[in-house]
């Protein structure tokens, strides 16, 4: 039995995972790992939202170490980060 990914593997494998560019053997560990995993799900869900709303996907999954400093960098700025751009 092929041991399912991490968390953080799973992060790194999603875009390919979108793409269907992961093997079956890749997919069906993907798969194994959002079965028991409702936070990989919800980022699956995320990720597949960009997807659509980007007509592409970004050019780098964000990880969630990286999301949380974008955040702190975000809350720190004046710039309203999250809310849209003022016309
Ligand atoms: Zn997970």
């Amino acid at each position: 039995m092929v041991p399912a990914p991490t968390c953080q593997e799973f992060v790194e494998l999603v875009t390919d995972y979108l793409e269907g560019a992961t093997s079956p053997a890749v997919t069906a560990r993907v798969d194994a790992h959002l079965g028991r995993c409702s936070d990989c799900r919800t980022y699956l869900a995320q990720m597949r939202h960009t997807v659509r709303a980007l007509g592409a996907l970004p050019p780098e999954p964000v990880s969630p170490a990286a999301e949380r400093d974008l955040l702190r960098l975000c809350r720190r700025s004046r710039l309203g980060c999250g809310s849209p751009p003022r016309a």
